[in-house]
Parts: C-alpha cells; sequence; structure tokens
C-alpha cells in the first residue's frame, strides 16, 4: 500500500483515548454516510483494556460516522506515511445519533445552550505535557536550552499543526522537565472539543517520529509538575461580540457569564468526576500547583478553580476577554470537559445564582472560616471522593443519560480498583504509559 492509503476513523471514549478503526482510501468516500461499525462494549474501556460493567456485551453495535469537517492529513513525514485521520459521530444503526457516545454528549449540552441563550460557546485548551526520551541533563525552564535540546521537534510540531488547521498560536517550554505546552485559538460549536483531540494526536505523532513520546498524563511522577488541559472559554452573541463581557460588570463579567461563573464554582466538586476523571488526576489536583485545590473564583489568580483571565489585549477588552478553568485534564475526554462545563453554567444561569466573591491569593491560605464565608469548598481527594460528589448530585449526575452515566461511572469504578494498592511512583508510571 503507497503512502496516505489507510484513514483512521477516530473517536475519544469515556477515558479521553482516541481509539480508531482503518479504512482504506478507496473505501472511505463511500462510507461517508455508513462508517464504520464498532461493538459499543468498547465504550467502556478502561486505559488499561479491562472493560467496565455494561449492558452492550457482545451484542451492540453502533457506526462510526466520519464528520468531514475534522479530517486532517498531515504528511511532512518523508520517512513515514502521513498520519490521516477523521473525528466521527456514533450513530445507531438507523443513522439516529448514540446518545452514550462521548460527540453527542457535548452535542446536546451545545443545542441546550444555544437554545436557551441564543450564544454560541467558544473555547480553547492549552496543552501541557512533557516529552519522554530526550536525552542530555535536565534544562532550566522556559530557557533557550529547554527549546534547542529538541529544535526538531519544535519545528516539525509548528508545521504538523499548521497543517492540521487548528489556529495553533504559542509552542513553548514550560516549567517541568522537557515539558511543554501548546496554545491554539478559541473555535465555536463542536471544534472547540474536536481541535483538542486532533492536536493530542498531531503532537503525539511528531514526537513520536523524532523517537520521543509525548505524555498528558496529570502527573508523570509523584514529584515531577503536572500537566493540566485548561479550558478558556467565552460567548458570542448573534452579531459575533463578546457575550461574556460587560465593562460595568464585576471583573468586567456580563451577567450571563457571572450567573456560569456561579453555576460552575457551585457544581465544580461533582465536575471533577467529568474533568479530572482518573485516580492519578488526583496527585496533580490540589492547592500551591497552579493546577486548583478548590471550588473558588478569581481575578487573574492562577490558584482559582474558575478565573477571569487578564486580557491579552487591554485595548480591545471585548475581543479578548475570557474565563478558563483549571482542573481539566487529558485523561479526560475534551467532549465531557466541555459538556460538562456547559451543563454546570447552564445550570447556573438557569437558577441565576449570583456570581460568588472573588479570591486573592491561594484559597488554601485562607482559614477554615474564612473558606466557609465566601462559600469556598475544597475539591475531592481522590477520584473515589469525586465520584461519591457526583453520585450524591442529583443535578449534575442527570446531565447524562441514565445508560451514559452508568457506564461512565463504571469504567471510572473499574480504574479505581485497578488503580488500588499501587504506590503513587507505580500509578504515575501507569498512566505515563498510557496517556
Ligand atoms: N502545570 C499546571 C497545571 O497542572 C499549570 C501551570 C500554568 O499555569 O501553566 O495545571
Ligand atoms: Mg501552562
Amino acid at each position: 500500500m503507497s503512502d496516505g492509503d489507510l484513514v483512521l476513523l477516530a473517536w475519544s471514549d469515556y477515558v479521553g483515548i482516541t481509539r480508531v478503526r482503518g479504512l482504506v482510501s478507496r473505501i472511505y468516500p463511500k462510507r461517508m454516510t455508513t462508517g464504520i461499525g464498532w461493538a459499543v462494549a468498547g465504550q467502556v474501556l478502561t486505559p488499561f483494556d479491562d472493560l467496565g460493567p455494561n449492558p452492550w456485551g457482545s451484542m451492540m453495535e453502533v457506526r462510526q460516522v466520519p464528520v468531514p469537517e475534522t479530517h486532517r492529513k498531515i504528511d511532512i513525514w518523508s520517512d513515514a506515511p502521513p498520519l490521516e485521520m477523521v473525528l466521527c459521530d456514533a450513530r445507531t444503526l438507523d443513522g439516529k445519533q448514540w446518545e452514550c457516545g462521548t460527540r453527542a454528549f457535548y452535542e446536546n449540552a451545545l443545542k441546550d445552550f444555544r437554545e436557551e441563550t441564543g450564544l454560541e460557546f467558544m473555547a480553547a485548551f492549552e496543552h501541557e505535557f512533557q516529552l519522554l526520551g530526550v536525552d542530555g541533563p535536565d534544562a532550566p525552564p522556559f530557557s533557550i536550552e529547554h527549546v534547542r535540546k529538541v529544535p526538531h521537534f519544535m519545528s516539525d510540531l509548528a508545521r504538523a499543526l499548521n497543517q492540521a488547521d487548528v489556529d495553533v498560536e504559542s509552542i513553548e517550554p514550560e516549567f517541568g522537565v522537557n515539558q511543554f505546552e501548546v496554545t491554539t485559538g478559541p473555535a465555536t460549536g463542536m471544534a472547540a472539543a474536536d481541535n483538542p483531540i486532533i492536536v493530542r494526536e498531531v503532537i503525539r505523532e511528531v514526537a513520536r517520529r523524532l523517537g520521543y513520546r509525548a505524555t498528558f498524563t496529570p502527573k508523570p511522577t509523584p514529584e515531577a509538575v503536572g500537566n493540566g488541559a485548561h479550558v478558556h472559554f467565552s460567548f458570542l452573541d448573534q452579531e459575533g461580540n463578546n457575550a461574556t463581557y460587560d465593562p460595568d460588570g464585576p471583573g468586567g463579567a456580563s451577567e450571563v457569564a457571572q450567573h456560569f461563573i456561579a453555576g460552575v464554582v457551585k457544581y465544580l466538586p461533582a465536575l471533577c468526576a467529568y474533568m479530572a476523571s482518573s485516580p492519578v488526576s488526583y496527585l496533580r489536583l490540589g492547592p500551591h500547583h497552579w493546577a486548583c485545590g478548590y471550588a473558588s473564583f478569581g481575578i487573574q489568580n492562577r490558584e482559582a478553580g474558575i478565573r477571569i483571565c487578564p486580557s491579552a489585549d487591554p485595548s480591545n477588552q471585548s475581543r479578548s476577554f475570557n474565563l478558563e478553568v483549571r482542573a481539566p485534564d487529558a485523561t479526560a475526554s475534551p467532549y465531557i470537559v466541555l459538556g460538562s462545563l456547559i451543563r454546570a453554567g447552564l445550570q447556573g444561569i438557569r437558577d441565576a445564582l449570583p456570581m460568588p466573591a472573588a479570591v486573592e491569593g491561594d484559597p488554601s491560605d485562607l482559614t477554615e472560616a474564612q473558606r466557609s464565608d465566601m462559600g469556598i469548598v475544597a475539591l475531592p481527594g481522590s477520584l473515589e471522593e469525586a465520584l461519591a460528589v457526583l453520585d450524591a448530585d442529583e443535578v449534575a449526575r442527570s446531565w447524562m443519560p441514565e445508560l451514559m452515566y452508568q457506564c461512565f461511572v463504571g469504567v471510572k469504578q473499574t480504574e479505581i480498583t485497578l488503580a488500588k494498592g499501587l504506590t503513587d511512583q507505580d500509578l504515575c508510571e501507569r498512566y505515563r504509559n498510557v496517556y
């Protein structure tokens, strides 16, 4: 078979792994409406190949149907075939949306948000990751050495991401050893969650081609700097204006943004199960690491669970004003991260929740009494705790259709069982080898 003769039909599952089946290029155009069959029991795979409990077993099958606008072909390599992939919608055999699919979960949240607010949702993920397999002494963080130790990685990545048409903005050294960060411009609607999936796979491929491995695991080792997948977001009105911003609102937040922020703060402990959804996530999540340890709101504050970001262009606040949630990591599917974020914010809008007071500095430096006065609660300390909070929250658990919820929780419980008895070191290693 010659180069580029294989198209990978791809989807992101409950554990945030991009799974694929391959179609030869000759067949691909004929499968734009029917896609490829997939036994849905695969949806409850843990990161380690064990299956979580599910009612589908050997019987239930859906079609993974290509979403044409997500088709990408990256062919910057002369020594390897192109990476050609397309994201898919899971459809039942009669062509309807399969409601337990992750892309459907986001699509339905987006639809409700649009219908109830008349606004468009817009978001961008920040991608933090470490390169494994880099030789030589550790370079100082943010140094030229940090970048120039892997010059081909940096330039190939720029070329590959440009080709992937994901509006890449920056590729930078980060604080940790061989840690990097890629940022992209915001995208509206479905692309906001499709793009990060594409970006991660392109980063992985560029690293692979050069003999490295890119890991997005939340905590590569217990001592290492964590990898977040922070989400920046804003809303657009019908005229394309930034509906999150109001110069007269507190911190510049519009009324709809204030309610949305309040919803996110209220549900953040439950949201952790959706956004930081693996046992290893809780070695990252917590105070003092700019990852966030409390359900709190802040202006500029990198220790807040949700914050108003400093403006990239103070002369044009209305364009650049955006909010950021810091709990998410790459063990959660971007569809589940953004879908649950929208659900939480939308609930805040429905209930007209008042915006919480902004916290200054690290909430862990406040006394228990000060935190309780401000309504700031600690985020769960483990996936087990996060699932218990979610399970006890009638509203947050209703965001997924009941069957999807049961299966999602089942996979996560299976992951917890698999992680039992492992040292932190071993837990980090297991996840580092997968994500
Ligand atoms: N690496 C930190 C995290 O795990 C974030 C550092 C930053 O602000 O970029 O979320
Ligand atoms: Mg960063």
